[in-house]
C-alpha cells in the first residue's frame, strides 16, 4: 500500500516533471491538496509530510474538519481553501473558518463575505471561478463576467483578488487546451490589472499535465492524493 507521504512525493515528480517538458519552473506550481470526502486522518498525514494547503468543497464537511484539526493540533500551519459551490446562508460559516475562497462567483456573495469576515482575521484570499466549457452543469462565471466581478471584489477591504480557479471539461485533450490556453489569457489580463493577482488555479488528478503546459500555478489534487472517494 502507498502511503500519503509517497503519494504527495509522486505528485511533486509528476509537477516538477510536466514543469520542464513545458519550460516551467516547477516551483512555480503550488499544489492544493483536495481532502473533500477523506476524514482527518489523511490530511494529518498530508500535514506531517509537509503539505500545508488543503482544498475543501461542501462548506459543512470543511469547517468541522478545519476546527477538528485545530482542537488536535493547535498551532498547525494548514490553509484552507474552499473550492465548491457557496450559498449565501454559508457565508458566515466560511468568513469565519476559511483562508480562501476559490469559488467566487457573484457579488452579493462577495459582499456578504467582506462583512462576515472577523475583523482579527486576514482578508480572504479570492480567486473567481470561471465556466470555461461553458457546460451548464458547471459553476462559474462566463469568461465576459470576469471584469466586472474583479472590480466589485477588490472594491472590499476583507477579501483579497489573488485570481481565477476553472474546471476543464471532459472533453478530451484539444478542448482541455484550448481551455486552460483561454484561462491563462484571461488570467494575464487580469494580472495586468491587479498586481497582487497571482493564482491561475487549474488541473485536477486527470488533467494537470495540460494545465501545467497551458500556464496554471496551482492544481488541484484529489485522488492522486488521497485515493478513490467511494463515500
Ligand atoms: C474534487 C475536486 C478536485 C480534485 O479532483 P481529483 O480529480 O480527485 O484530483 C479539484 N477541484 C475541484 C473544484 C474539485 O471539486
Amino acid at each position: 500500500m502507498t502511503t500519503i507521504a509517497e503519494r504527495l512525493h509522486d505528485a511533486a515528480a509528476r509537477i516538477a516533471k510536466a514543469a520542464t517538458v513545458s519550460g516551467r519552473n516547477p516551483d512555480a506550481i503550488s499544489l492544493l491538496a483536495v481532502s473533500k470526502r477523506k476524514p482527518l486522518e489523511d490530511v494529518v498525514a498530508a500535514l506531517a509530510a509537509g503539505q500545508l494547503a488543503f482544498g475543501e468543497n461542501y462548506v459543512q464537511e470543511g469547517v468541522e474538519k478545519i476546527q477538528a484539526l485545530s482542537a488536535a493540533h493547535p498551532g498547525h500551519k494548514a490553509q484552507w481553501h474552499l473550492i465548491g459551490p457557496l450559498q449565501s446562508n454559508k457565508t458566515a460559516l466560511v468568513a469565519e473558518h476559511f483562508d480562501w475562497v476559490q469559488s467566487l462567483d457573484r457579488a452579493k456573495i462577495a459582499k456578504r463575505l467582506d462583512e462576515q469576515r472577523p475583523a482579527h482575521l486576514k482578508p480572504i484570499q479570492i480567486c473567481i471561478q470561471v465556466n470555461i466549457s461553458g457546460e451548464q452543469s458547471k459553476s462559474g462565471v462566463s469568461p465576459d463576467e470576469v471584469l466586472a466581478l474583479a472590480a466589485a471584489i477588490s472594491a472590499l477591504p476583507k477579501l483579497t483578488l489573488r485570481g481565477l480557479m476553472a474546471i476543464g471539461s471532459d472533453a478530451g485533450p484539444d478542448t482541455q487546451h484550448r481551455e486552460f490556453h483561454a484561462m491563462k489569457t484571461l488570467f494575464d489580463e487580469l494580472k495586468g490589472r491587479y498586481p497582487q493577482v497571482d493564482t491561475l488555479s487549474m488541473g485536477m488528478s486527470g488533467d494537470l499535465e495540460i494545465a501545467i503546459m497551458e500556464g496554471t500555478t496551482m492544481v488541484r489534487l484529489g485522488t492522486a492524493l488521497f485515493g478513490a472517494r467511494t463515500n
